[in-house]
């Protein structure tokens, strides 16, 4: 096995589902209790596993969630679903994408629930299954300002009969999705929640029966409890991190941490600089340790003079450029390192820790990224 492994905490996953779901319980019984506004009933969850469960590695992470008692999970597209099918998950999955030039044999052969986002869905999905004499479930989704997939929500009337018409498909839900739901003070998501109200009550007066709603990410399922609906489709809470810049008082634990082992320590004198571009030159006698993690493990290059790697319960720097294979730290200052020592990389060593949204921070980037770009060829350990 390669030093540098993911340890992926299936424990901290089912903590981390039971966490949201006691949250939202208890959020929605203060309701009813204190007659305060928002839902007096607690949502269902839709567990998010698309992009290899935030590359957590989707098998495990779905068979971990149905154990917990997920009652649906959520997937990008139709292979990412077929994938799940096949390794033996039995609870609805729902697909997010677009469905416009995928092969649609999966919907039906693995028993999928697809997002339909515009006419020619439907149409392709009306005709698959009136060829296969079935009736497919489907959820709507509709386009409160996002401007990427869905009906656009201010056309209803003149976009939906057809869709609400065709004779094998039965509308199970209706959704929508923000695009600032983790941006306090942007006002573009309250007027989503407006419009997506307005277009729930558009759908009453077409008739189309009695269907549940969701739309709130992460961030909106903190941000606002008028948003919950039915269901919440959190996908980073799960995973154990909130969204930046919000907080939560749920007790969540990250699931993976991201660990190595020093496989050289070496001097450099002063004057000399380390790795590609000399990006790094010593202005004091400098102790490099090298570790066996680079760009192709999915550590970004720009962590090179930026980020920091824990060793013997220290923070140390990561110094000169991240390279394919290999970064290199500064770890002058710590006592007795050698070769063979544990590098935390994500996770916690002693009483420091280094989370992906703290490791996003020091690039520019979102947790999101960090996460999902864990490269192909770290091993996850399931714990
Ligand atoms: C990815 C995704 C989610 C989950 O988002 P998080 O921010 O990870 O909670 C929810 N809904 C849709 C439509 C998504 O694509």
């Amino acid at each position: 096995m390669r030093c540098t492994t993911a340890r992926v905490d299936l424990g901290a996953l089912e903590s981390n589902f039971k966490a949201i779901d006691a949250y939202l319980a208890n959020e929605s019984g203060l309701n009813r209790s204190a007659g305060r506004g928002g839902p007096a009933i607690a949502p269902g969850t839709i567990a998010v596993v698309k992009a290899n469960a935030y590359g957590h590695g989707a098998r495990r992470v779905a068979a971990a969630l149905e154990t917990a008692g997920a009652t649906m999970l959520a997937v990008a597209d139709i292979e990412e679903g077929v994938d799940l099918r096949t390794s033996g998950i039995r609870v609805p999955i729902l697909v997010f994408g677009a469905l416009s030039v995928s092969d649609l044999d999966g919907v039906f052969d693995f028993d999928l629930t697809p997002t339909i986002s515009s006419p020619a869905a439907g149409h392709a999905l009306q005709s698959g299954a009136a060829k296969r004499g079935a009736t497919l479930r489907y959820h709507l989704k509709i386009d409160t300002g996002m401007n990427r997939l869905g009906f656009r929500h201010d056309n209803l009337h003149r976009t939906l009969p057809e869709l609400l018409d065709s004779a094998n498909l039965a509308l199970e839900a209706v959704h929508t999705h923000f695009g600032t739901a983790d941006e306090p003070g942007h006002t573009l998501f309250e007027m989503q929640r407006t419009r997506f109200e307005t277009a729930c009550r558009t759908l009453d007066e077409l008739g189309a029966g009695p269907r549940v709603r969701h739309a709130a990410n992460s961030a909106a399922l903190l941000r606002d409890s008028r948003v919950w609906f039915d269901f919440v489709r959190p996908g980073l809470l799960l995973y154990g991190l909130v969204p930046a810049p919000l907080g939560s008082t749920m007790p969540l634990k990250p699931v993976m941490s991201l660990t190595s082992r020093i496989v050289a320590v070496k001097g450099v004198r002063v004057g000399e600089t380390v790795g590609y571009g000399g990006r790094f030159t010593a202005d004091r006698p400098v102790t490099l340790a090298v570790i066996p993690a680079g760009y192709a493990d999915g550590l970004d290059r720009r962590l090179g003079d930026h980020g920091f790697v824990l060793v013997r319960g220290r923070r140390a720097k990561i110094v000169g450029a991240v390279s394919m294979d290999m970064l290199t730290a500064d770890v002058t200052d710590i006592e007795g390192v050698g070769t063979g020592d544990e590098v935390v990389l994500l996770g916690m060593q002693g009483d420091k820790a280094i989370d992906a949204r703290e490791m996003a921070d020091w690039i520019g980037t979102i947790p999101y990224e960090i996460l999902c770009r864990l490269g192909s060829r770290v091993e996850r350990c399931y714990v």
